[in-house]
């Protein structure tokens, strides 16, 4: 049986220390429960420039391996010049190992807060934004990259301004128009917002007489942007309006997490051909491996806990989940 990755992070420090040893051990195969299990494709996911290149190189680097390019919103600087820049965080990920990103050039100033504290505070040129969003473009060309991600909102860490962020995903959302890939979107803590932004693309793509989308305009939206709900988070309610614009939704480590009542019922209503597998790992390991480094192989605790929502064979939800995640790829089977 063979499982999807939709949505990894394997670039991350994380898994420098073992990372070609456990890549070909988790895509060989792995027994559970007497049957053979194997990754048999991951989409690495980029979540700012620097690892945005470090996903295209290990994606160059495997043949089981893709890249989804683009800058999360804790990143959005970087693409949306922003004059009054981020205060400064420890960024592990910018650290890692595979690439350091020479291109970069952060000015770093100090600057005085309305408290009168002192903070250090990152600014990005207007310029190297420029930059970014024309490599962003070439990444976004090169064969192995399957989809702009991840993007979106997180007004829960809100690094960067809310306007930034918004910028940010809709000139990605564009970029995505642009090149035909699909997106994967980041959403945390941003539900209406994020609702009324995904559902302003396509209506602008397709605008209904009044103005808003109705299901009538469904069928044509799946033929322009795909679009994932990454790390699903949110109500019913909503996860049924993305279903009527045709979101495909990635389901995770998070669902089999005893707290996880609200997913387990968006895992139920929604239709197995618009799951996905994700782990987002090393983070979102499933349960009994909670607050572990996550990987791929993992993913057998997600498909069983699926299952067993819907009442289904495990075998099943490998199978579709496997089938639409190609789709939504646009690969070969
Ligand atoms: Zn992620």
């Amino acid at each position: 049986m063979k499982i999807f990755d939709t949505h990894a992070h394997y670039d991350s420090r994380a898994f420098s220390e073992d990372r070609e040893e456990l890549l070909p051990y988790i895509h060989n195969g792995f027994d559970v429960m007497g049957e053979t299990v194997s990754v048999g494709r991951i989409v690495n996911n980029g979540a700012d420039m620097a690892s945005s290149y470090r996903s295209l190189l290990l994606a160059e680097e495997h043949d089981y391996i893709y890249a989804a390019v683009g800058v999360h919103p804790d990143s959005a600087g970087e693409l949306i010049f922003c004059p009054e820049g981020c205060e400064v965080q420890d960024d592990e990920d910018n650290a890692s190992a595979i690439v350091t990103d020479a291109s970069k050039e952060i000015v770093s100033a100090s600057v005085t807060a309305d408290a009168g504290d002192m903070v250090n505070r990152k600014i990005i040129p207007e310029e190297e934004c420029r930059k970014n969003r024309d490599d962003l473009r070439v990444l976004a060309s090169k064969d192995k990259v399957v989809a702009i991600g991840e993007i979106g909102l997180d007004y829960h860490w809100d690094v960067w301004p809310r306007e930034i962020q918004k910028k940010a995903f809709e000139w990605q959302w564009s970029l995505a128009e642009e090149t035909g890939l699909p997106v994967i979107i980041h959403s945390r803590d941003a539900a209406e917002d994020t609702l009324r932004m995904v559902k302003g693309f396509y209506t602008k793509l397709m605008p209904g007489k009044d103005g808003t989308v109705n299901a009538a305009l469904t069928s044509k939206m799946s033929s322009s942007v795909k679009a994932v709900m990454h790390c699903y988070s949110y109500s019913v309610e909503h996860a049924a309006e993305y279903l009527k614009l045709g979101l495909m939704f990635g389901i995770g480590g998070v669902v089999t997490f005893k707290n996880a009542k609200k997913l387990n019922e968006v895992v139920d209503m929604l239709p197995l051909d618009h799951i996905l597998l994700e782990t987002d790992c090393p983070y979102m390991a499933p349960d009994p491996f909670r607050g572990k480094r996550n990987n791929s192989g993992y993913l057998t605790y997600v498909a069983e806990k699926i299952a067993q929502i819907k009442g289904l064979d495990v075998k099943q939800v490998y199978d579709t989940t496997w089938d639409n995640a190609c789709r939504f790829f646009s690969m070969d089977q």
